[in-house]
């Protein structure tokens, strides 16, 4: 018999906050041409690349990072754009971009190189990126209009097809003004260039200023975060966004008991009850990917009814707080976090982490069952 725990994927949520990006990308005051990748990354977030296929299919392009999650995608019959973010890292990958037509980050002096060497039959469609002040990725300032003019001849050679200018920004959730800075590098050294250009990631994508600043330029944004029903902000939840839960994590009480005033719940008793208290066991722990970092107080929802962890989260289990909860026996349904639970961004804040990370940490040991 199986463990208890589930993670439940709802592809009708995760494609209504596509439509929810999309509709907000198309007021008035925001862009006029805006195609979306729908950011699939590490294994569409942790929901799965099936799933998320399945989901996004109105997405304008698909956009990851690991070549086989870009196979699996044309196997599932994908026939849309695919863009790999990171680009390719070896010569030999470059014949794997043209059998499955796939699109690249372009980022490098040695990627150029790679390109230059190479027998190409098929032309590569590619975006050129720019640091423009995340310090990651991309061509300097100084060296970016001598790359784009090196991805023109190549394009004039027939190795590079379209050709498109994108950066990433590394504060669009926390600052309006240093996300503005950068696009002002990025248009100075961009706008007289031909082809689109990809700037604004879930945050961007979310503040309609800011992609209103983007008004004329054929744009494909990059939304991740946020198709998944978490914020990319800390201070917006993700429902205030009229964003759905696109995983649920549940599990079940596997033991319930009473502990005495004083007693310590748990690995190293951090914990202490109060009083006489009724304690519930749930069927999850770190090595199903729930933080174990999460401190006592983590909101966890049992029966309905929103309670509390409490105490230190083991390998496979976890304790919560069925004061409130007198009738709750095993087999009670608890929610972790997504849909009738708590958030996984509360979850995440309460962890010291964020949601991203608990999504794409789900561990491979948890069922997921596609709603
Ligand atoms: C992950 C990623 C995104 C999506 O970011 P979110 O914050 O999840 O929206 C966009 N662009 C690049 C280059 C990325 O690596």
């Amino acid at each position: 018999m199986p463990r208890p725990i589930l993670a439940t994927i709802d592809t009708q949520a995760l494609a209504n906050n596509l439509q929810q990006v999309r509709a907000g990308l198309q007021t008035p005051a925001a862009l006029a041409q805006v195609a979306i990748w729908a950011v699939i990354k590490a294994r569409g977030y942790g929901h799965g690349i099936d799933a998320t296929v399945q989901a996004f299919a109105s997405a304008d392009g698909l956009a990851m990072l690991d070549f086989d999650e870009a196979v699996r995608v044309r196997e599932l019959g994908w026939r849309g754009p695919i863009l790999l973010l990171e680009g390719f890292f070896q010569p030999q990958d470059i014949a794997l971009l043209q059998r499955y037509d796939l699109s690249i980050g372009i980022h490098s002096n040695e990627q150029l190189a790679m390109l230059e060497a190479a027998e190409v039959k098929q032309p590569i469609n590619a975006f050129i990126k720019l640091n423009s002040g995340m310090h990651r990725l991309g061509f300097q300032p100084a060296e970016f209009l001598c790359a784009f003019a090196r991805a023109q001849q190549l394009q004039k050679h027939g190795v590079l097809g379209e050709l498109g200018k994108m950066t990433h920004l590394a504060r669009a959730d926390e600052s309006l003004s240093a996300s503005l800075q950068q696009l002002k590098i990025f248009q100075q050294l961009t706008s007289g260039l031909p082809g689109s250009v990809s700037v604004c990631n879930s945050a961007a994508s979310l503040r309609p200023g800011f992609a209103a600043e983007l008004r004329g330029q054929p744009q494909w944004v990059r939304p991740g975060i946020c198709l998944y029903g978490s914020s990319p902000f800390a201070d917006k939840s993700a429902q205030d966004l009229g964003l759905e839960p696109g995983m649920t994590l549940s599990s079940e009480l596997i033991s319930t008991h009473w502990v005495p005033a004083g007693a310590g719940v748990g690995y190293g008793h951090i914990f202490h009850a109060p009083q006489k208290m009724r304690i519930g066991i749930v069927a999850c722990g770190y090595a199903d990917g729930y933080p174990r970092h999460a401190a006592t107080d983590t909101p966890i929802t049992v029966a309905g009814v929103r309670t509390r962890l409490v105490g230190r989260v083991s390998m496979d289990m976890l304790a919560v707080d069925l004061s409130m909860l007198p009738d709750a026996q095993v087999g009670a349904p608890v929610v972790l976090w997504g849909r009738d639970g708590p958030s996984v961004d509360e979850v995440a804040a309460a962890a010291g982490t964020i949601g991203y990370e608990l999504l794409t940490a789900l561990s491979a040991r948890v069922p997921r069952k596609l709603i």
